[in-house]
C-alpha cells in the first residue's frame, strides 16, 4: 500500500489518499488537485514531486 498527503507537498491541505500503486495516487490526486487546488492538469514537475512524496 502507498500514501500520500498534500501536507507531503507542502500545501496546507489535509487531503490524504492510500492506494496500491502509484499510478493510482497519482489519478485520485489529480481528481482531488483539479478540484480542491486549481489544478485541472498535472505538470510533469508537480507529478514528479507527488512521487517522491509518496510513502510505500
Ligand atoms: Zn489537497
Amino acid at each position: 500500500m502507498v500514501l500520500f498527503t498534500c501536507r507531503d507537498l507542502g500545501m496546507d491541505c489535509s487531503f490524504e489518499t492510500t492506494g496500491t500503486t502509484e499510478s493510482e495516487i497519482i489519478k485520485k490526486f489529480g481528481d482531488h488537485a483539479g478540484s480542491a487546488h486549481n489544478m485541472p492538469v498535472l505538470t510533469a514537475d508537480v507529478i514528479f514531486k507527488v512521487k517522491k512524496a509518496i510513502k510505500k
